[in-house]
């Protein structure tokens, strides 16, 4: 039968040699006989050999299709249970995820391409702590070998990076269990809960981040009402110098609350693709002439250089203001000792020959060391929070940016030569023509 003939990897080697053994009485008889053909009939060697071959081929093939009493399967039964083994590839190569048939002895029976992927060093027949090393899986595999319920262990592996798995360990009973020949494995499977337990930390993050920033501002304010009730309560100079602090503070609270509201909007829209038509060289000037009061405060030339004769991209207009409002202020407060900021709209080919719109917002101040630039879109991040804070800053202002750009299909490039300045370039997808005109219809 055709499924009597399959035989898994673990037994093809043990299985020939066991079939050369069992056909070796036959082959010895074949050659004898033509040996004597050729000496005493006067066959011809060729033929003779031929002839040999032809028989040895026939009789190897019969014994390759059939099952030998004495073999083993790879579950340590007598008597291959063919039907079982194919089954049991089948479901762990069904499984997406890693997962691996082991024997209850825990020996390695079977294991899918995702397993392999993740320990290339396992091989079948030998057992899973070689290439497991986890105490408290191997110990639940013993455990379901002998009580066959399941169970689950969560562990944490730093090698070759952080990860946590979740360990499913279940016994996988075959067809043909009697009481006198228990033929059951051990199934585990492993879930990756490292995208979980980041996500799960950077909330945790976010929420005390966001609790610390609105803390401190709040602390302050209660601490000059109280002064203000008390002893300062008659001192007229000093209330009006702390209600100009309070003032600050609440501006302070507020922008921040307002960063977060925005954030959370965006993240909200993050798959909705925004489609209205917007100029960015009408878009960039606007927001410069809106900051050029900061720009004369802080003593800096804004020049834009239009290297484009038309930037139109499908956006949400407010949100691309927000983007370019950070940019330019940031190169204003934080590039200010450079007393230049040059704005540049150009059109640059991406890799598959089409172009895209392209924004830089280049200052010349102290610029950011190489080891902040991967991280200066995290939420909270700032490289020098002293400053950020005097500035009036919520350590918000880029991770807005880069969700702003990711909803717009674009990208944020970051570059700096410390002491030389920084570059901050937006990268947006061009509106097609035919889109153009189905807006304009
Ligand atoms: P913030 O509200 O602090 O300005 P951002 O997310 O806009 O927050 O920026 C994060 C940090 O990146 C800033 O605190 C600052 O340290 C740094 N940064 C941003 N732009 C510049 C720049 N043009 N030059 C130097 N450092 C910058």
């Amino acid at each position: 039968m055709a499924i009597q003939e399959r035989r898994t990897e673990a037994f093809v080697a043990g299985g020939t040699m066991r079939r050369f053994v069992r056909t070796r009485p036959v082959l010895l008889v074949a050659v004898v006989l033509f040996a004597g053909l050729v000496q005493f009939a006067g066959l011809a060697p060729i033929p003779a050999l031929i002839g040999f071959a032809v028989i040895a081929l026939a009789v190897l093939i019969r014994e390759a299709a059939t099952p030998g009493a004495d073999e083993t399967s790879i579950y340590g039964e007598r008597t291959a249970p063919l039907l079982a083994d194919r089954m049991v590839d089948a479901i762990i190569a069904g499984l997406s995820e890693p997962a691996f048939a082991l024997a209850p002895d825990s020996q390695v029976v079977a294991f899918n391409a995702n397993a392999q992927q993740i320990m290339p060093g396992i091989s079948r027949g030998e057992p899973i702590s070689f290439a497991l090393r986890v105490p408290d899986v191997l110990e639940a595999i013993r455990a379901v070998g002998a009580s066959r319920q399941v169970h689950h262990v969560e562990f944490f592996e730093r090698v070759p990076t952080d990860r946590w798995w979740e360990a499913t360990i279940a016994p996988l009973l075959l067809p043909g269990e009697t009481p006198n020949h228990p033929r059951h494995l051990v199934l585990l499977t492993l879930r990756d809960l490292t995208p979980l337990r980041l996500a799960e930390a950077m909330r945790s993050d976010f929420v005390a981040n966001a609790s610390h920033e609105l803390r401190t501002p709040l602390a302050s304010l209660s601490g000059f009402i109280e002064t203000l009730q008390g002893p300062a309560r008659s001192d007229a100079p000093a209330r009006d110098r702390f209600l100009a602090i309070m003032k600050e503070q609440a501006t302070r609270m507020a922008r921040l609350i307002d960063d977060l509201l925005s954030l959370s909007r965006i993240e909200q829209k993050a798959h909705i693709h925004p489609d209205n038509s917007v100029d960015l060289g009408a878009l960039v000037r606007q927001v410069a002439d809106g900051l050029s009061p900061l720009a004369y405060e802080r003593e800096v030339e804004v020049k834009i250089a239009d290297q484009a004769s038309s930037l139109l991209v499908a956006g949400d207009r407010d949100e691309l203001i927000r983007v370019f409002e950070n940019l330019i202020e940031n190169a204003l407060k934080y590039g200010a000792s450079g007393r230049r900021v040059d704005i540049t709209l150009a059109r640059e080919p991406v890799n598959g020959g089409a172009k895209e719109a392209v924004v830089s917002v280049r200052d010349y101040g102290p610029g950011i060391a190489p080891e902040h630039l991967p991280r200066l879109t995290e939420r909270f991040y700032r490289v020098d929070i002293g400053e950020s804070r005097a500035q009036g800053g919520t350590g918000l202002g880029l991770a807005l940016v880069k969700h702003i750009l990711h909803r717009h299909r674009g990208r944020l490039m970051i570059e700096s030569t410390p002491g030389a300045g920084a570059t901050f370039a937006v990268r947006l997808p061009l509106l097609k023509t035919s889109a153009l005109m189905s807006i304009s219809q």
